[in-house]
């Protein structure tokens, strides 16, 4: 019997403002269907982080939930990068991928010091970047959607983003050409985007990836449950992603 995965969704009540909660759920039913029993542990930013998720959720938030969330955090820092350290995966979307690095804007732009597990650092824009995105990522043949909604602008300092725009912001924005534009990031155990959907609904194939890099190579989901790739599809040719060679 294989054991329960535990996936760790940090501060639902700060970080849920766009539904990237649903991503635990993502996660969990697409564990549970291929047998591998799962289950969700909220906290709240009043507890401690558990010590013993195999994934652990940052989800996106409004400036001050953001601050508030990254302030409770630092108490369990130790605990976030103990469990990195001993394979535990990390998906940060939005606000949480700006956490989890050196700094990022506070609500009057402010320098608010990020937990630093990655050296990015997170700059304020001129304006909000608000709409659907479309990302083409090495690990996928397919391109991943997604919508966002952040003013903040995120420079990788050299690491890996999660893969290029083909439409929208991602993590530079409009100050930066198209052609050269990235999304999130990959750093070892860590996997970060701006994608809201949630992130995970919206693209299966993102959801198993993090799966697989917990529990191993994952069989393919059983008959019926192809409808969440074809809303991936459909969201996909919406966004025209026929244009872009897929
Ligand atoms: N508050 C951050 C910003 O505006 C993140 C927003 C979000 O998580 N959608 O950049």
């Amino acid at each position: 019997m294989m054991s329960t995965l535990q996936i760790v969704v940090i501060h639902p009540e700060l970080l849920g403002t766009y539904g990237d909660i649903g991503n635990a759920r993502v996660l969990a039913h697409r564990a549970r269907v291929r047998g591998i029993p799962a289950e969700i542990i909220f906290t709240p930013h009043n507890q401690p982080l558990p010590t013993t998720g195999d994934i652990y959720l940052l989800g996106g938030g409004e400036d001050r939930a953001q601050i508030a969330s990254v302030e409770a955090l630092r108490s369990s820092l130790g605990v976030l990068g103990g469990a990195l350290d001993r394979g535990a995966q990390l998906f940060a979307v939005c606000a949480g991928l700006q956490i989890i690095g050196e700094s990022f804007p506070g609500v009057s732009g402010e320098i608010i010091a990020g937990l630093g597990l990655v050296p990015i650092v997170s700059l304020p824009g001129s304006d909000r970047i608000v709409g659907e995105v479309l990302v083409k990522s090495d690990l996928f043949t397919e391109p991943l959607t997604g919508f966002e909604n952040h003013r903040g602008r995120t420079d990788l300092g050299g690491l890996s983003p999660l893969g290029r725009v083909l439409v929208g912001g991602g993590n530079g924005g409009e100050a930066i050409a198209i052609n050269e534009r990235v999304d999130g990031l990959v750093a070892g155990n860590i996997l970060a985007t701006y994608l809201h959907g949630p992130a995970l609904a919206r693209n299966p194939v993102l959801a198993d990836h993090l799966l697989s890099r917990v529990v191993g190579a994952l069989p393919k989901v059983p008959e019926g449950e192809e409808i969440a790739e074809l809303l991936a599809l459909e969201r996909r040719r919406a966004l025209g992603a026929a244009n872009f060679g897929k």
